[in-house]
């Protein structure tokens, strides 16, 4: 625990924001390779590493940190880690980074036969791009764990959402306050939307959201333009394009109605899963018995949230 603990205050003091985790990357390539691990970053600058010739499954963690994330002074408090509160500690994702390490090290020691593969993603934070651009001919293993997540120790995340955000722009017709008939007034499609788009949970799988709306600039005029921000996620992804068709159409039906134009750019930015095979119910059971011999309570958990998890289930497939 002393060296784990070490290690992972060596990491926090490494700065990493997303985009500058080259220096975290060259130091635990150098670190494997004292140990002797074969150890290489790929094009993207992900960090690859092999144990054993036969691997059947990889760790995962990423190097990237949210900000303020910059001369991160840890100290250690009684029983916490923490930083000096100006920045983020770098727990996220520094102690599954740490402890992947640390592990590796000790179980190399005591085992010869060992065999499995580590993947240390970069840009997780702002997308997944690590994980979208890692070098998936490197892998052999078709089974992985992501340990990226802000739940209690033994939760295992089972399922996590399809992500779509969209962006739209009514576009009808500015005018003075004194010209209503001139104008062509784009609170009415809002209205017509707010009016008939259910919000929030869809179905039990599926959420609807509008984050942000934005429209008209002064006082005196009938506003000509608005812009809205929203997504759509679900654990499944027909009951996402569903969603998305039907609120396509309602924007059909309002451009006409209103004769205005709504610009419409939807963009899916994240593959969901959700392991409820057989296969994959025998690879959790196994994990709950690990959990248990380690005094942990195992827990299955559906996540909202993404994580490199999703990129992961979407390029290498495990048949489920
Ligand atoms: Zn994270």
């Amino acid at each position: 625990m002393k060296k784990l603990i070490n290690l992972f205050i060596s990491l926090c003091h490494i700065d990493s924001p997303t985009g500058e985790e080259e220096k975290i990357a060259n130091y635990i390539l150098d670190y494997f390779k004292k140990i002797k691990i074969f150890a290489k970053k790929d094009k993207f600058g992900n960090i690859y590493a092999r144990i054993g010739d036969n691997p059947k499954l990889f760790l995962s963690a990423h190097l990237d940190t949210v900000e303020p994330g910059r001369n991160i002074k840890p100290k250690i408090k009684g029983e916490y880690i923490t930083s000096d509160g100006k920045t983020i500690l770098g727990a996220d994702n520094k102690v599954a980074v740490a402890t992947i390490i640390q592990a590796t090290k000790e179980l190399i020691k005591e085992k010869n036969n060992l065999s499995f593969e580590i993947i240390f993603t970069l840009s997780e934070e702002i997308g997944n791009y690590g994980a979208i651009n890692f070098d998936y001919k490197l892998l052999k293993s078709k089974i992985g764990f992501c340990f990226d997540s802000s739940n209690p120790l033994g939760t295992i995340i089972t399922a996590s959402p399809f992500y779509e955000r969209f962006d739209l722009k009514i576009i009808g017709l500015e005018d003075h306050a004194s010209l209503p008939d001139q104008a062509k007034n784009v609170l009415y499609p809002l209205k017509e939307i707010l009016n008939n788009q259910k919000l929030g949970k869809i179905d039990s799988f599926t959420l609807f959201n509008i984050g942000k709306i934005q429209g008209g600039y002064v006082r005196n005029t009938i506003p000509g333009e608005i812009i809205i921000n929203g997504e759509i996620r679900s654990f499944f992804e027909k009951n996402l394009i569903k969603t998305k068709n039907k609120f396509i159409k309602l924007l059909e039906k309002i451009e006409k109605k209103y004769q205005i134009k709504i610009e419409k750019d939807f963009v899916r930015e994240n593959p969901g899963y959700f392991h409820k095979s057989k296969q994959a119910k025998q690879i959790i059971n196994k994990l709950k018995k690990i959990l248990k011999d380690l005094k942990l309570n195992p827990k299955e958990k559906v996540a909202w949230g993404v994580s490199d998890a999703n990129i992961f289930n979407d390029k290498k497939p495990i048949s489920f």
